[in-house]
């Protein structure tokens, strides 16, 4: 790492000891600026700056179960950074969540929405609630405590927030009613938002048709495809299904998907009849992906929960698209893949590659997307519904799913250029993080650093 980058990564890590996934994210970020900082030494200060949070905000979130017993949540917003837009990106409501883990997502959506070429700034927000085994009203009665004091910190020109794990149509939909009811206004606040009260159309399938996107744009630059191949993909929520449909789309044929209690390897491919199976499995009946193995008498493999996929990424494949959760592929299983023959991995989830496995990728020369290009299709979609609500119209299906492909093929151009530029052709990791840096940077520069 550049010695400039050394002492801001060092002063990181001393300030905030107890935050090893937001390390991890600055790490890579940092050392990708290496030549960038060599070219523009201007630019540290800007560095020094873009790690600290613009604002973090922690409340406590109180709510009864039914049975009328009191719990007490943590809720939390990180404005990380506003120079080139609103504050944009998801809430996650899991178990795991604390500083460190939204500190690094909300660093790395920076970087991300300025790379979808549109006015979003970045942050990111959730709580350590689980909604996993509670019920409905449990479930409503919560959103709308978190939002009970969430809605004096956002709004449609200055904070904007989505869904990410645990928080999907349902729960914008809890916290959109919320809002509406104490702001006594109807605007573009959350995007995820139901068809029929301001959402977009594609929406709920752009992270996952943006990553096979982005990852058909790399496979070609190698005279590969989709077509024929199979495609090992992790998770089975939001993200998962739709990078798996638009894999059946191209002509692929996923094999694998998971939940934090296992996985399944379908052999025969998982066809659009099986997907329709899960998708009213996890979005309807809420269930276990084991079902789906009892269902087509498949393997199913159980799991040690919390992010280790054990043997996953050990099924042969020639594509895979982790879209589960962060650190969830170490350089081990990536070294399985090389072995296996693996000629690309897309992240569709946010960092679920460990630095050892990208290192594994790219010392084995195969094609890799770091998360905050290849899923950047989901915030990029959000960033079109702000737009239709500020219009106050809705876009044809077509229309957005034009405009989604459009934007996935140009941060696949900008990042692999921008990598070239700076002597590392082919690494999208640098490219990526060089490109999205460079557009806060300057707007940060202009503004005079505050
Ligand atoms: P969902 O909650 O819809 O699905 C998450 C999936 O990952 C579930 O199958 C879940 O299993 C599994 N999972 C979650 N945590 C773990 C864990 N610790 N170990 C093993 N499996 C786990 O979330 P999304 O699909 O929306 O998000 C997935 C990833 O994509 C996240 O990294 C998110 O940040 C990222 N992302 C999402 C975007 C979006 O638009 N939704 C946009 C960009 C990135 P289980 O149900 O058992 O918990």
């Amino acid at each position: 790492m550049n010695e400039a980058m050394k002492e801001v990564y060092d002063s990181v890590q001393s300030r905030d000891p107890d935050q090893p996934e937001f390390h991890q994210a600055v790490e890579e970020v940092l050392e990708s600026l290496g030549p960038v900082i060599e070219k523009q030494p201007k630019y540290i200060p800007v560095v020094k700056a873009i790690v600290e949070p613009e604002r973090i905000i922690q409340f406590r979130v109180p709510w009864y179960d039914d049975n009328g017993d009191l719990h007490v949540n943590r809720g939390f917003r990180i404005q990380m950074n506003g120079a080139i837009g609103p504050y944009k990106g998801g809430l996650r409501f899991h178990p795991s969540v604390n500083q460190s883990i939204l500190k690094f997502l909300a660093f790395e959506q920076v970087f991300k929405n300025s790379l979808t070429g549109l006015p979003l700034g970045g942050g990111k927000g959730g709580s350590d609630f689980d909604p996993k085994g509670k019920s409905e009203a449990e479930v409503r009665r919560f959103c709308q405590s978190f939002m009970m004091e969430l809605w004096r910190h956002i709004g449609a020109d200055l904070d904007v927030p989505a869904g990410d794990i645990g928080v999907g149509g349902r729960e914008v939909g809890y916290m959109f009613g919320m809002y509406r009811k104490l702001a006594n206004e109807f605007t573009g606040v959350l995007t995820g938002k139901g068809m029929s009260y301001g959402g977009s159309l594609i929406r709920p399938e752009a992270t996952g048709y943006g990553t096979v996107y982005f990852a058909r744009e790399m496979l070609s630059t190698k005279d590969k495809s989709f077509h024929g191949a199979r495609v090992a993909i992790s998770g089975s929520g939001n993200v998962a299904q739709f990078a798996a449909e638009k894999v059946i789309d191209l002509g692929g044929k996923p094999v694998t998907l998971s939940d934090s209690s296992g996985f399944i390897y379908d052999s025969e491919g998982i066809d659009r009849q099986k997907l329709a199976y899960v998708m009213d499995l996890k979005n309807n009946r809420r269930g276990r992906i084991k079902e789906y193995a009892k269902e087509y008498g498949c393997e199913y493999t159980e799991t040690e929960p919390e992010p280790n996929l054990n043997g996953l990424w050990g099924v042969e494949v020639d594509i895979a698209l982790p879209c589960a959760t962060q650190n969830e592929m170490n350089g081990e299983e990536a070294k399985m893949l090389v072995d296996n023959g693996c000629v690309a991995v897309a992240e569709g989830a946010n960092m679920p590659c460990t630095p050892e496995a990208i290192e594994c990728f790219h010392q084995h020369g195969l094609l890799f997307a770091p998360g905050k290009a290849s899923n950047a299709g989901g915030v990029a979609t959000s960033g079109l519904e702000m737009s239709q609500n500020s219009l106050r119209l809705n876009w044809p299906r077509e229309e957005v799913d034009r405009r989604l492909e459009e934007i996935m093929v140009n941060i696949h151009r900008n990042s692999s250029e921008t990598a070239k530029k700076y002597g590392m052709e082919g690494n999208y990791v640098a490219g990526a993080n060089i490109a999205g840096f460079l557009k806060v940077a300057e707007s940060m520069e202009a503004q005079g650093l505050l």
